[in-house]
Order: C-alpha cells, then structure tokens, then sequence
C-alpha cells in the first residue's frame, strides 16, 4: 500500500457521501487505504452497510447550514460531490439549482481556503455547453463555452457549475482541483421513478426503468445526441490518481515531445502537479449516439432475462419539450479530451462501453425488480 494511503491521521470529508458517486468512492476509500472519512448527505439509503463502520463519521446536512460548512473545512482534504444533477430539474427548478451548485459550495470554497484544505470539487461536462454535432475534442483549457439563450433555463445548471469553477480558479488562498465527470454510468445511478425518487433521471437509469417495466424507451429528438459513458468504477480510479499525486505534492517535471513549426521534436517540460487545475474524467472510446445506446441496452437486457429480443419494446421518438418541458436544450456531442488527466497524474480509463452497461443493467434488474413489483402490488390494493 502506498505510503500516504497507510496514514491513518487522514480524515478525508466527503459531501454527498449518500449519492451515486460518494457511495462508490467511499467503499473504495475503506477498502484501499487506513483513512478516516467525515460523510455529510441528506440520504444514506445507499451506504446503509457503513453507518456503523468505526472509520466513519456521519452528519446528516447540506450545505445550507453555515456551522456543517466550516466543520467539514477543518478536514485537510474535502471532496464536494453534492449537487442537483437531474436534468429535468434544470427547467422546472432553475433558481433551486443554481443555488445548489453555486452558493452552497462557494461558501465551501471560502471555508476551505481560510482552513488551508485541498478543496475537489466535482463540476460537470455540461460546462462545455451547448455542442453541435460536429465538436470535437473537448479540451479543458482551450475548448470555448457556449451556452443556449436564458430562456433556454436547461442552461441554469451548467451556468451555475462554471461560476463555481471561476469562483474557485479565483480564490487566491485556496487549493483546488475541478473535476469534470462526462456521464458516469454505474449501479446505484440515480433512481426509478415511482419507487425511489420522482421526475426523470438521467439516461441510464431512465432506459433501466423502461425495460425493467417492459415500456418502450423514448429517444428525446430522436436519439442522435452523442455522449462518451464511463464507468464509475473508472472514475473511483481517477479519484486514487488525483489523491496520489496531490498528497504527493508537486512532483518531478514530467516530459512530453512535440513538434515544432519547422518539424523538428523538442522536449516540453511541465510542471506536474493536480492543483489549480481542472480535469475532464471521461471515456472517448465509449462514445455512442443515445440511439445506439438504446439498443445496446435493449439487446443486453433480452440476454440478461433470457427472452427473445423481439419480445422486448422497441425505442420511440419523443419530442424534448413535450418530454422535458418548455425550456428543453441539449448538448449534441460531449467527446472528452482525456490528455490532461494521462499526462499529468497517469489515468486513463479503461472499461468497455458493452462492460459498463452490462454491469450497471445486471445490477439494475436486481436492485430494482423486486422494489418495483412490491410497489406495484401495493398499488393494486
Ligand atoms: N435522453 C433520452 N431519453 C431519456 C433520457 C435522456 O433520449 O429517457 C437523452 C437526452 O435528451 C440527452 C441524453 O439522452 O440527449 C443524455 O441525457 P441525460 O439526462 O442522461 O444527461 P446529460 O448527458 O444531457 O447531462
């Protein structure tokens, strides 16, 4: 075990410790190191086997509350996860959001950087806006943001992340890294509607619904946006890295060769260290149209119930507004640029798109067949 990952005196606070994320990050933490870990959510129905772990503290609170905020700052590394991420929120719930994803956690950044702690905080790749189809790369330093009109309110969310990011980049005390997560997909993802949770999840879990209750999936203007799903598991990973390097300190120059203007290849020298940074953690490779996505799940789902496929709802064409609500906007293409993370603290992830949603289907049937089924038979009574 790596040196710093021995070290019992690190208690490592983690906001959002209840979510889909914290739980994955905080089973790895117990798992991988002697570190101790001060959790704060409003919901541990997730991270129920841990309650009584004798490593862990738990405080049920949000940010809102000015004393949490300056308890979970005397911790030397704080990990912000928590945040209204469900995109049919974003319409309905605009003013909610962006207090959620920017006053709550700039009052952390302040605390944190008047404590001296590493402050992580988990932005999104929606900050990269309103793609079309044909971006490319989505590169973290150079990549322009360019988000819809106002009236397009699904906007808020990301409009509030990046002020988030800028408030931290602009704190002269404070130490930082931003991550970027690009459509973490994993078990315990979000929720099912009518049984633990309300609205519309993201697209994983609402696909999971769908088949699970034998309806048809709904391609949202007919399912050609593209997005890159990485595997949680992957991101728990990214998260090691990022602790690694950063408990580390700033290390040795790392080398990289490139081409000058006239062809010949010189050594660039940079500095590699995690701070002051931001990070996208994604999967190019796993890159699919939410078409495609549709009937990858479809196909998985007739080989984990053993039915024939035809037995199993074909996708259908839904239109954004009349699914979402007034105010609907979408990202066509979220491709990650992943040479920052490569470069700089060594991760790349590595799970398979047909891995993943296998993984997280199997999970999802299990997890939620029997929820459902009991849901229903109350319901007929
Ligand atoms: N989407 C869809 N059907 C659904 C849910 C989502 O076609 O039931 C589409 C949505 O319009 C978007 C993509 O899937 O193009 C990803 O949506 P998600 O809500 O997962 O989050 P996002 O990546 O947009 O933040």
């Amino acid at each position: 075990m790596n040196l710093k990952f021995n070290d019992s005196s690190i208690t490592v606070a983690i906001v959002g410790c209840g979510g889909f994320i914290g739980c994955h990050l905080l089973d790895a933490i117990l798992a991988r190191t002697r570190w101790r870990v001060f959790g704060v959510d409003l919901d541990f129905y997730r991270i129920q086997h841990r309650l009584h772990d004798e490593r862990c503290e738990f405080m049920c609170a949000d940010l809102a509350d000015k004393s949490v905020v300056e308890r979970i700052a005397k911790y030397p590394v704080v990990v912000n996860l928590a945040a209204i991420c469900t995109p049919s929120r974003y319409m309905a719930e605009a003013p909610e959001v962006i207090r959620s994803n920017y006053d709550h956690p700039a009052a952390l950044a302040d605390a944190c950087a008047k404590s001296g702690s590493w402050l992580i905080h988990f932005s999104t790749s929606e900050v990269y806006g309103r793609t079309s189809a044909d971006s490319g790369m989505l590169v973290e330093d150079e990549t322009e943001l360019t988000f819809g009109p106002v009236t397009a309110s699904r906007w808020s969310y990301a409009t509030a992340k990046l002020l988030t990011e800028r408030y931290i980049a602009g704190l002269k005390n404070l130490k930082w890294t931003v991550v970027r997560p690009f459509n973490f997909v994993g078990p315990y993802m979000d929720f099912m509607p009518g049984v633990d949770g309300s609205g519309i999840p993201r697209v994983l879990a609402n696909f999971s619904s769908a088949l699970v209750r034998g309806e048809p999936l709904k391609l949202v203007n007919g399912g050609t946006a593209k997005r890159s799903f990485t595997s949680v598991f992957d991101a728990v990973d990214f998260m090691f890295a990022l602790f690694e390097a950063g408990l580390a300190g700033h290390l040795a120059g790392v080398v990289t060769n490139t081409a000058n203007a006239s062809g010949n290849v010189v050594e660039n020298v940079a500095e590699k260290s995690p701070f002051s940074q931001a990070f996208n953690v994604g999967n190019p490779d796993n890159e699919v149209t939410i078409a495609e996505l549709a009937y990858k799940m479809r196909k998985i789902f007739a080989e984990i119930k053993n039915v024939d496929i035809e037995t199993v709802p074909a996708p259908e064409m839904v239109s954004g507004v009349d699914y979402y609500g007034e105010g609907y906007d979408d990202s066509m293409r979220r491709l990650p640029s992943v040479e920052k993370a490569e470069l700089l603290l060594g991760f790349k992830a590595k799970t398979p798109i047909d891995v993943v949603l296998r993984e997280s289907l199997t999970w999802f049937v299990g997890h939620y067949s029997s929820l459902d089924e009991r849901r229903e038979t109350r319901d007929e009574r």
